[in-house]
């Protein structure tokens, strides 16, 4: 089988629900793939950030390994070994007092809904039913049906209604709209410090230090969703540092896992988690040991291998890099840490045709809506990598 072969097997059985390159992959390892004809490929998009670690990295897949030979699952039914230890482990490193762990961010972010609405109810006294959620334009936070019910992006919902009510929308960005949008009904303001799908937007400086002070002055909750910008992608544990901003919650998930699993978690204080009550929420693979197992060796690896500074210096080095490009196409390079976007003029032609002719000279990333081209390479990424990257992206930007 070759890679077309494949192309034509998932094209005749797979929903057709994503447009990938059109490059079959067979082998990860560090910063690397390999495809089924044997093309070696530099990775620039980490899925999404869920590679912070790199391909394969050989510690977590150990973890993987004995703890699959061990006991994959209990359910919540039962107790395991390794997720009490997660759970200090994930607290201790960022400061929160309590977790809930769960498998993808979607199911984190809802998760973080249902706990700023029981918060509501039963800590700020709204009345019942009447909880509002503060969402911003441009967001993506998943694909469920009340995720999407805040999404702004009309692909997103077309064909998908009826939608969740209680969301209210506030433009990002702009710390004014989200006062403004306060009622007394408001349970939480939900936000990406760094909106990654959404074309990595950055918001103004102060914006969150603001936000931050206009939740607490209302009693809202700031909920962060740091699921693509969390655990070290921006040169800092989570996005939302840059700031000193402390979130009420945060939801995590991606890089959790280094890649291995799915899993996510929800982290708060005890006042906000303390909500939920044995049967109020759940999930049966949520906590199970092997993602536990997993996690805990994904985390050791952030800090070990000291990713976090290295994301920070590295993004540093490859911003710079990047705007000292001078290509007639390139409208704005922006971003923080390993999380950089390259917005390209309407002229350009849009980012699709970029990320071909770099998959053709070796290096794999991926538009986001029509004219961003995100870079977001694993954060274990050297010096000299980038170097080898920049000189394929600068060639690629010279094109007619
Ligand atoms: C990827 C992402 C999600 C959804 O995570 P899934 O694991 O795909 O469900 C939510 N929020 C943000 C900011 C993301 O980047």
């Amino acid at each position: 089988m070759n890679t077309r072969d494949y192309i034509a097997l998932e094209d005749q059985y797979n929903a057709h629900n994503y447009k990938p390159l059109d490059v079959v992959l067979e082998r990860g390892e560090g910063i690397w793939v390999w495809d089924v004809d044997g093309n070696r490929y530099l990775d620039f998009l980490s899925a999404y950030s869920a590679l912070n670690q790199g391909h394969k990295h050989p510690r977590i897949l150990q973890a993987l390994l004995d703890q699959a030979a061990r006991l994959p699952l209990t359910s919540r039914a039962f107790r395991n070994d390794q997720l009490p230890l997660l759970a200090r482990e994930l607290c201790e490193l960022t400061g929160y007092e309590m977790m809930l762990p769960m498998n993808t961010g979607a199911e984190a972010v809802e998760t973080a809904l249902k706990a700023a609405r029981k918060w509501g109810y039963t800590v700020k006294g709204v009345p019942d039913n009447q909880a509002e959620i503060i969402t911003c334009a441009g967001n993506f936070q998943g694909r469920t049906i009340s995720i999407i019910s805040f999404s702004t992006e009309p692909q997103y919902r077309a064909g998908f209604g009826p939608f969740t009510p209680g969301f209210v929308t506030v433009p990002y960005g702009d710390a004014d709209a989200l006062e403004a949008a306060i009622t007394p009904n408001t349970v939480a303001f939900s936000v990406e410090p760094i909106q990654g799908e959404g074309g990595v937007i950055v918001p103004p400086a102060g914006y969150l230090r603001r936000v931050r002070d206009l939740c607490d002055r209302h009693r809202v909750l700031l909920i962060a969703d740091e699921i693509q910008t969390g655990l070290g992608r921006t040169g800092r544990l989570f996005a939302s540092d840059w700031e000193d901003v402390k979130p009420d919650i945060i939801t995590i998930g991606k890089a959790l896992s280094g890649g291995f699993y799915p899993v996510s978690a929800v982290l708060a204080s005890r006042e906000v988690l303390g909500v939920f009550r044995p049967g109020d929420h759940g999930s049966t693979f949520g906590g199970n040991p092997l993602a536990a197992a997993v996690a805990r060796a994904a985390l050791q690896v952030l800090t070990d291998e000291h990713l976090i500074e290295n994301a920070c210096i590295q993004g540093e080095y490859l911003m710079g890099r990047l705007r000292r490009i001078e290509s007639d196409h390139v409208q704005e390079v922006r971003g923080r840490g390993l999380l950089i976007g390259v917005e390209l003029k309407a002229s350009a032609g849009g980012a699709r045709r970029f990320c071909e002719a770099l998959q053709q000279e070796g290096l794999l990333c991926k538009e986001t809506h029509d004219n961003v081209i995100r870079f977001a390479p694993p954060l274990v990424i050297r010096r000299e990598d980038i170097d080898w990257a920049i000189e394929r992206i600068e060639k690629v930007l010279m094109m007619p």
